[in-house]
């Protein structure tokens, strides 16, 4: 039997997409202040996104709240609405209600700084660190096996979508989850765009258990059409902005570089990332996995920007002062330019290595029958189930498809012409190869 501790009374976190965060868990305030979780609000949601979109200086830590909130409301609407009566009828068992609701609030807890450019140099995986904190020893397992001696395993194999319940699973991960509404929602708001709104409150009503997850009333399906078209619409405006991800490169580029030196040993006194070395040395412990934000990342990169070593120092600078590399598209027509053009930045003075990359951004809109991804499945008056593509034009045009954006990154000197310089001799070469309304 599980230990449930209600709290005396309902505790609230002000919250600016759901205006409350309803708190009813002593183990879930519990989580919320341990070391771990707190972590997160030094974490932003967005990372280099925010040199683009200014506003986008959210955190983790809101976004884990907002995805604890989604689906409080969803157990709520369930257990008020489709409680079950007999073992097996595919019907909502409250008794999962902690193990979603821990799930759904550290769902990100391994998130690391600036997660895509630090998992690509340094190899570490999200999702697993997630994992390894909820079971390791932590501040966080301490107070989930205060509920039960196998209550953090649980909630870690909700995580890897192995829980048995696969409602459980499919609030948390899934095609149409409170993860996804929660992130859509609040990067729309704090971007500024509203390209990411839909009616949440409409979804969270249409939303109802069944035998193998979560389906959702016929009725709602323009609901959830406009849901899909809105994750369409914020992968192509706002997640995949080509310059957000030219300051992912120069990121990316600088922790290669800062990780070449240190092997080549040329990272010493003050210039030496102490926190950074279990990275390099690829030995890395929850404590030192731990330790990590983006402050401590941002203030490595100040103390790089007066390093001696040329390269580094530059990048650092480009980091800190917003200098993204520039970019053009390139796809399987004219690809074999692509190393052309990387010889021509490195015989104007550029290291190839650390000046020029190659960065593709690509997603499925939405998957309608590719395993292991739940398709969203609409349920008609009749009890039969329709996978939603099969209902909606719209969302059947953009179901499947790849939406691939593929580009080379550049120095931005490379389009500058300046008299009596080395970029004179091959500015016209280059700029040859480029087609000027793909460039951003
Ligand atoms: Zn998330």
């Amino acid at each position: 039997m599980d230990n449930i501790i209600y709290l005396p009374r309902e505790k609230v976190f002000r919250d600016p997409v759901h205006n409350y965060i309803h708190i009813e868990h002593q183990v879930i305030l519990d989580l919320i202040n341990t070391k771990e979780f707190q972590r997160l609000r030094r974490i932003k949601q967005l990372g280099t996104s925010s040199f683009t979109f200014h506003g986008a200086e959210h955190t983790r830590f809101a976004h884990s709240l907002g995805v604890y909130e989604i689906t409080r409301q969803i157990c709520n609407n369930f257990q008020r609405n489709y409680p079950t009566k007999t073992d097996g009828d595919g019907l909502w068992n409250d008794d999962e209600r902690l193990v979603a609701l821990c799930a759904a609030l550290l769902h990100d807890v391994g998130h690391g700084p600036y997660s895509h450019s630090f998992e690509h140099i340094f190899q570490t995986d999200h999702e697993k660190w997630t994992q390894k904190i909820i079971t390791g020893r932590t501040d966080i397992n301490s107070v989930l096996t205060n509920v039960a001696p196998d209550f953090p395993q649980r909630v870690a194999s909700v995580i890897e979508k192995t829980y048995p319940n696969p409602q459980v699973v499919q609030m948390i991960s899934s095609q149409l989850d409170a993860d996804r509404m929660d992130y859509l929602l609040r990067d729309a708001y704090n971007t500024g765009t509203n390209y990411g709104m839909f009616d949440l409150t409409r979804i969270l009503r249409v939303m109802r258990p069944y035998r193998d997850g979560i389906a959702f009333e016929a009725d709602g399906m323009h609901a959830v059409e406009d849901y899909i078209l809105s994750r369409f619409q914020m992968y192509q405006q706002i997640y995949f902005h080509p310059v957000s991800r030219g300051m992912e490169v120069v990121l990316t580029n600088l922790l290669k570089c800062a990780n070449c030196l240190y092997e080549e040993g040329q990272m010493e006194g003050f210039d030496m990332p102490s926190l950074l070395i279990p990275f390099f040395e690829k030995n890395v412990s929850i404590d030192d996995y731990l330790k990590l934000d983006d402050g401590v990342l941002n203030t490595y990169f100040n103390v790089w920007s007066n390093h001696p070593d040329e390269t580094l120092r530059d990048l650092a600078k480009r980091f800190l002062n917003r200098r993204p590399l520039k970019s053009v598209k390139f796809d399987d027509s004219n690809k074999e330019l692509v190393p052309l053009m990387e010889d021509l930045v490195e015989k104007c003075g550029f290291d190839k290595d650390y000046y020029t990359a190659i960065n593709s951004s690509s997603d499925v809109p939405y998957d309608a029958f590719n395993e292991p991804k739940t398709p969203i499945e609409i349920l008609q008056e009749d009890g039969r189930l329709d996978e939603l593509s099969t209902l909606s034009t719209l969302v059947a045009s953009i179901s499947d498809k790849i939406e691939i954006d593929e580009r080379l990154y550049f120095p931005k000197k490379m389009l500058t012409a300046t008299r009596n310089s080395i970029f004179d001799e091959y500015y016209d070469e280059f700029q040859s190869h480029i087609n000027n309304e793909e460039l951003v």
